[in-house]
């Protein structure tokens, strides 16, 4: 008899590099609870230090876990290649089909929408979460946050950032 355990609950973060921002770093949990404050880097070049008070009790996130940036936005992991066979899939068999194809083709992009994984990025340091609880939420991407957060305060017209980060702020209008 195999034994393969599935996890009933975990985690993943990617997280920057200390020392090279570019190189992502993966790190998988048993849960958000289950991260630890300090971690070493894959290579042990670097000391990694968690922002575990930025989650919620409840296994949420009110900021980012590799910078405590307060700013976070909600992201679909929806490989946008796979959208894009499917309609490609869709056109081709249109004649074929009296373009039934094209609606069976819509309703699937949507519910592969609908069902895919969302992540948590930060707009400072780009470390990605993924698993945390759904509360509190975390409106999509920003502009107007991310070249605030680039550019400085001044640099952007319209209403200033908000207090306390992006935890349970309204979607963006534009
Ligand atoms: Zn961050």
């Amino acid at each position: 008899m195999t034994f393969d355990p599935k996890p009933i609950r975990w985690i993943e973060l990617g997280l920057p590099h200390p020392h090279d921002p570019e190189r992502m770093m993966r790190l998988k949990a048993d849960g958000p609870f289950a991260l630890r404050r300090f971690y070493f880097t894959p290579d042990r070049d670097a000391e990694l230090e968690l922002h575990l008070d930025e989650r919620t009790q409840n296994g949420g996130l009110n900021g980012c876990l590799a910078c405590g940036g307060k700013e976070l936005f909600a992201r679909k992991d929806f490989p946008p290649a796979l959208g894009i066979t499917i309609v490609v899939v869709a056109a081709v068999l249109a004649p074929f089909t009296m373009y039934i194809s094209l609606a069976v083709a819509a309703l699937l992009d949507f519910i592969l929408y609908q069902t895919a994984r969302e992540s948590l990025v930060c707009y400072r340091c780009s470390a990605e979460h993924n698993g945390f609880a759904k509360e509190p939420r975390h409106p999509r991407f920003d502009r107007t946050i991310a070249e605030r957060l680039k550019f400085g305060e001044k640099a952007v017209m319209g209403s200033p950032m908000r207090e306390g980060g992006t935890a349970n702020a309204p979607d963006p209008e534009h």
